[in-house]
Parts: C-alpha cells; structure tokens; sequence
C-alpha cells in the first residue's frame, strides 16, 4: 500500500532489536506482513550488555548471549523481516490513522508500530558518578570488567543484574564487594547461593554509596552506614553501578499512557493507549523482566499486529 504522497506504507514497524522486537519480529513477518525492525545500533539490546544466559528456556548449559540474539536474527531473516540501522526521534499519529516515524535518516510510514525500546541503566546520582563514568565508573561488567583485572572492585545493587555481574567480575578481579542499601538481597536465590558460596566476592549491607572520588580516574567509594550513619571509604579503583534501569519512552511522551515510574501501559494484547501502537519488553510495566518473558509479550504483539490489520483491512 502507498499512501496519497507515495510514500511506502509498512505493515509494522517494530522500534527495538532486543528479545522483545526480534520476537514481535518473528511473528509478523511469519504472518507475511511488510515488516521493518529499526535499531539505532546492532540487534541485541540489553542482552549484550551480558556474557552468558542460563534462565531461557530450552538450554541446559549457559548461552553465549550473541550467539543467542543471532540465532534470533537469523530466524527473523529467514521469514524475511527487514532490517534497516536508524533512529527513531519522534511518532505521530496522521489524521488517516496511519503512524508517522521521524528518523535521524528520512520519514517512515506505518499502519502499526510495536515499541520495544527497552531500558537505560539508572544512575546512583552521587558526587563523582558523572565524572567519572568512563574513568572508573561503569555501568557494564561485560564491557569494562577486564580493565580491572587483579584489582578489587565496588559493585552497587541487590537485585539479579548486581549479584550476577558482581560474580562475573570475578574472573578479573581479586575481590568485589558487593554493596547493598537493605540486609536482604533483592537477587534470585540461586544467584544469591552462587555468590555466598564466591572466595572473591564480600557483601557489605545496610550501606550506601555517598561519592565516588579520585583524580584523574576513580581512587576510591565512600559509603555511609544506614544504622549508625558513619561514613567509610573504600580504596577501589573501579564502582560497578547496577541499580535498575530506566524505561526508554522518550519518543512516545505525550502520546501513550505511562505509569509513575514511566512504564508503558498496555492491554492483554500489548496494545498501548494509541490504537495500532503496540509495546513489549522492559520498556513496559510487567512485573517481571526476563528474556523469557520480554520474547513473550514480543509474540503476542506480533500476533496482534496481524489481528489489528486483519480486522481494520480497507478501513
Ligand atoms: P532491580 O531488580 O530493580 O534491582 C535494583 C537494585 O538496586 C535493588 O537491590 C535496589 O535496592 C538497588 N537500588 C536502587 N536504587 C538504589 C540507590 N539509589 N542506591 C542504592 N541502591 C539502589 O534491577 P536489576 O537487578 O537491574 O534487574 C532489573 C530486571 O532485570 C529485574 O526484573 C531482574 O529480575 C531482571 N534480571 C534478570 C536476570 C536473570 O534472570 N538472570 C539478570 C539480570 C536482571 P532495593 O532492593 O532496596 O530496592
């Protein structure tokens, strides 16, 4: 279909190359709909931010995470889905209902969308954490643990990304401390086991990180008792940050309903406020974040792409 203007007309265009978008991917060009995946770099998302997965069903010994987006890709292609590197910067609804992307490279138009944009890691916003972001200050195990080989470093969270990057790290550093704000771990009980059971890895709880100092690169972390107050310094020339993430909504403000903490709102059938506007994964509220459960809603937005063109066919 072309529109008045002749500009191509999608069937879906789906934001997002993580688990959530190659799923919704896989479903839409199965269903032999006209289907784009944007990404503003290579398809993966957050999961290359990780080495290996060991909680996606149907694989015994842990998975090399590319090789598991490949295998992801490579089955979008073979049903033909395209793929095209931009980035998305704005959408809009045209008073035909067709969806109007903005892109750093050209407009695309679309009779659906599926937003599977994911999250950003969330800073701590302490003294020291902007400076030295790239200097010490890390937000990614994969990406930097092995400039602190033989060193010890500070891990900030709780929850399954600290603990289990706090063990990663393990294998270049020659201690990790693993500083959380509460005395219980918010972490899965296996991670949990796995880093008790960790030589390398010491927890220091009921603690939080006031500033991160230093130089020219990190020297150090301070951090402040909950209970007593007291304020300690630890001699550290790395602080692993892993407090969360952030959904990433900014093309959409305005436009679709949002909960307090900015998660999309959507219905049973991944459909947002916005009619033919379709979401999965981390950037909607859901209760749990996982690959599993990302590449799930994935398939029921791309199921429901089909069912919503279907059914407004010559509308
Ligand atoms: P998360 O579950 O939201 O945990 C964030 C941690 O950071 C919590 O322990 C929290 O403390 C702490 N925190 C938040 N703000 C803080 C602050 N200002 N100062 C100090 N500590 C702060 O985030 P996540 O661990 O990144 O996980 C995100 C999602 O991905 C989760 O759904 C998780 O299950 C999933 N995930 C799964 C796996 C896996 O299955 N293998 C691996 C990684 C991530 P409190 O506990 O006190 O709130």
């Amino acid at each position: 279909m072309n529109t008045a203007h002749d500009e191509p007309v999608y069937d879906c265009v789906i934001i997002g190359g993580g688990p959530a978008g190659l799923a919704a991917g896989l479903y839409v060009a199965r269903a032999r709909l006209n289907a784009l995946l944007v990404d503003r770099s290579a398809p993966g998302g957050q999961l290359l931010l990780t080495e290996t997965v060991e909680n996606y069903p149907g694989f015994v010994e842990p998975i090399n995470a590319y090789d598991l987006i490949q295998q992801m890709v490579d089955q979008c292609k073979r049903f033909d889905l395209q793929f095209a590197q931009k980035s998305i910067t704005g959408i809009a609804v045209r008073p035909d209902g067709l969806h109007q992307l903005e892109t750093t490279d050209g407009r695309l138009v679309s009779r659906t969308t599926v937003l599977c944009t994911g999250a950003v890691p969330r800073r701590l916003d302490v003294p020291g954490e902007k400076e030295f972001s790239g200097k010490g200050v890390s937000y990614c195990a994969t990406c930097d643990g092995a400039f602190f080989r033989g060193k010890r470093v500070a891990v900030i969270g709780g929850g399954d990304t600290a603990v289990e990057e706090g063990v990663f790290l393990t294998r270049f550093c020659e201690k990790v401390t693993i500083i959380h704000r509460r005395t219980e771990l918010r972490a899965q009980k296996v991670l949990q086991e796995r880093a008790f059971a960790n030589p390398k890895i010491e927890f220091i709880l009921g603690a939080v990180p006031v500033e991160i100092i230093g130089d020219t690169s990190v020297k150090g972390l301070r951090i402040k008792d909950t209970k007593t107050g007291a304020v300690s310094t630890l001699d550290v020339p790395g602080v692993f940050i892993f407090v969360g993430y952030l959904p990433q909504t900014d093309i959409v403000a305005g436009l679709v309903k949002l909960d307090e903490s900015k998660h999309i709102l959507t219905d049973d059938y991944m459909q947002t406020s916005v009619p033919g506007l379709f979401c999965a994964g981390d950037v909607r509220r859901s209760p749990l974040k996982q690959i599993a459960t990302a590449v799930g809603e994935g398939a029921i937005a791309g199921w429901a792409v089909e069912k919503y063109i279907t059914e407004h066919a010559g509308k």
